[in-house]
């Protein structure tokens, strides 16, 4: 079957007392037992398991063509659960340009339980190659890069990964399984934000870990999420695969409008340079056109000017919301560096602009609005 058809129907569970084609929300916590004190699906303990968090995970796992996926209550908790996988004192090799939150996430709570980090220039897989030491044990990989969109060759790392003997992790969250299918091009493990494109609406918070193989490592990534209890509530889990069957056709718009907005930004007057994987000037366009159908709705951009310029462009939208996260219908941006903070080495006049599914000559006359400050 195919992505769209999947989506639809992958995880549908109608085996409901009703038979309602739309699978119920199973709000209950707890499943009775068996006379042996067993349950005969294996539902104990909404925290273990429940049918809503079983649907969404079959969906998810389908989509991204995985054996085996693990839902957890935010993006940042699926990566840490993949790094509280490994042991004490192993390495792992990120990218430079990651997303911030889990660049803190990595130094203020992994390092202190003794994960060793390093982050390299992952647009190079010499760089990477370098970067291995007797103890590493994963590449993690997030290609295009947030807040630059750089690209990094999943293929040509994920060989070597494989040559070493080490595990590879791709942060698919700005590309979905729509434009991009790591675990094809020979990850081991594709994590995600559900909290973007998936979610869709901006108002569901979710992750994802989906593994190629269903083997020992997936067997802990799961025992993470049960006794860590990271996990999504059932409500969130039936919110996150209703949106999901709709995710090939919003992609459809988001990319559509993505490659549109970046030309058009591209020729813009004010506009001094443009980062999106599907302009040919784009320094990773060869690579990213080789491993994405599509180029996805993640735009950064650099204004002619200074930090408080930039500032007052994203002020100056009427559609255009002034917000972080990303991949709603509705288009956001935001000054990157006022969100990422100190230590941050996004450039002061970079805005980083999710666009939405509005009709693109709205959004370009938006566009003309805010930037006619400059
Ligand atoms: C948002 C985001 C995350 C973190 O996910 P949350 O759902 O906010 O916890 C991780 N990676 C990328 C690329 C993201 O955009």
């Amino acid at each position: 079957m195919r992505f769209e058809t999947r989506a639809i129907h992958a995880g549908l569970d109608s085996a409901n007392a009703a038979r309602a084609i739309v699978p119920p929300v199973y709000h209950s916590t707890i499943y009775e037992l068996n006379e042996a004190g067993k349950q005969d699906d294996e539902l104990l303990y909404s925290r273990l398991d429940n049918p809503n968090r079983r649907q969404w995970e079959a969906l998810a796992a389908s989509l991204e063509g995985g054996a085996a996926a693990a839902a957890f209550a935010s993006g940042i908790a699926a990566a840490a659960a993949v790094l509280q996988a490994l042991e004490p004192g192993d390495h792992v090799i990120f990218p430079e340009d990651l997303y911030s939150g889990h660049r803190m996430m990595i130094t203020g709570l992994m390092n202190r339980w003794k994960l060793e980090t390093s982050f390299t220039d992952a647009t190079n897989p010499d760089a990477v190659r370098a970067a291995i030491r007797p103890n590493t044990r994963l590449i993690w990989m997030e290609t295009p890069s947030n807040p630059m969109l750089r690209i990094t060759d999943i293929a040509a790392v994920c060989e070597l990964a494989r040559s070493r003997g080490l595990l590879s992790c791709v942060d698919n969250t700005w590309p979905t399984p729509v434009n991009q299918l790591p675990l094809a091009l020979g990850a081991d493990l594709v994590m995600h934000s559900s909290t973007k494109y998936f979610g869709g609406h901006s108002d569901t918070l979710g992750g994802l870990v989906i593994a190629r193989e269903d083997g020992e490592l997936m067997e802990r990534i799961r025992f993470i999420q049960r006794l860590g209890g990271a996990v999504p509530s059932p409500q969130d889990c039936w919110m996150l695969a209703r949106s999901t069957r709709t995710l090939a056709y919003r992609m459809k718009g988001h990319n559509e409008h993505g490659m549109m907005l970046a030309r058009f930004l591209d020729t813009h007057p004010a506009v001094e340079a443009v980062y999106y994987p599907g302009l040919e000037s784009h320094p990773g366009y060869g690579v990213a056109a080789r491993q994405m159908q599509h180029f996805g709705g993640m735009i950064s951009f650099l204004v002619k000017g200074d930090a408080p310029l930039a500032l007052k462009v994203v002020s100056g939208s009427e559609l255009i919301k002034r917000a972080t996260s990303l991949g709603g219908v509705e288009s956001s941006w935001e000054h990157r560096l006022s969100t990422e903070g100190e230590g941050s080495k996004t450039p002061g006049n970079l805005i980083r602009f999710s666009v939405g599914l509005e009709h693109p000559e709205d959004l370009k006359e938006d566009l003309n609005r805010a930037l006619s400050v400059i």
